[in-house]
Order: structure tokens, then sequence, then C-alpha cells
């Protein structure tokens, strides 16, 4: 029997949160309730755009408030809730975008769980999956948690 590797590869809670071009940040649309997405724009601001109802919004990017243990956190910018978000035995499950859904899946799916030193960050106890909580890394809520990703998985 082979095991799944898992390594962090150095998956910084900073970097997975931060909307990039191709992993844009998922939030609900303040205004119709479907899907939109947050965007960097330029250097210093981000963009929420929905394509179901046209509603836009830029913001600096600099005025970034983000809890990593809030229960349902938000986009951080604009304060939208998570597009990616359910209830799990109990627990708020939750992503940014699917790199992040993918990163708890193969987290999850991992029998053997490798850290490997960060170049950039050292073996900082910051590293996303060490700031996951505890009913994510037992075992026995595995196969509830990998249904429960990919219900999410199914919305993108
Ligand atoms: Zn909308």
């Amino acid at each position: 029997m082979t095991k799944n590797r898992f390594k962090e590869n150095g998956a910084h809670r900073f970097t997975i949160s931060k909307p990039t071009d191709e992993e844009p940040v998922l939030v609900v649309c303040p205004r119709c309730g479907s899907q939109s997405s947050v965007v960097p724009l330029g250097e210093n601001s981000v963009r929420c755009t929905c394509f179901s109802c046209g509603y836009t919004s830029t913001k600096p990017s600099n005025g970034r408030s983000f809890y990593w243990y809030d229960e349902n956190p938000t986009d951080g910018y604009f304060g939208f809730n998570l597009w990616l978000q359910t209830n799990c035995i109990g627990h708020s499950l939750w992503a940014f975008n699917l790199k992040h859904l993918q990163f708890l899946e193969s987290y999850v799916e991992a029998n053997l769980r490798e850290r490997t030193k960060d170049e950039k960050w050292g073996w900082s106890n910051s590293s996303l999956a060490s700031r996951l909580p505890k009913w994510l890394k037992s075992a026995k809520n595995r196969d509830s948690i990998l249904k429960a990703i990919h219900e999410l998985k199914s919305k993108v």
C-alpha cells in the first residue's frame, strides 16, 4: 500500500488568501447572491466583479482585515461572504478559492504528513497546514470532510 505523501510546499496562509488573476478569491455577490470574484487591480487595488448582475466594486488592497480563526471569514477586503463555505459536522468549512480547496483536500487525504522547511518563512508555525483547526486534522472526520469538500467543488 502506497501512502499519499503530503508536502506543504510553503503554502503560506497569506499567499493562498491573496487573490491573483489565476486564483481569484470567490465571494457571494452582495447584490444578487451569485458567485463573484475578487481580483487584484494594479499594484494597490482589488476589484470585485459579479458576472451575473454586473456589480463591481473597487477598494485599495492595503486595508485588509482578516481573521484566520473566524468561523465564517470574509474575503478580507470587502467583507463579503466566501462562496466556498459549508457546514461540516458542526463546523464551518471554507476556502478562498479552488486552489485552497484542493490544498485542503490533499491535506485531508494524505496519510503521511510531511513538513518541509519553507525557504522563505523557516519553521514557522504560521504555515497553512499548522493553522488548520483540530477537527480538520482528525482522522475520524476524514470522510465527512472530503464529502463536504466535494460538495463545495461542485459549486465552482
Ligand atoms: Zn451579482
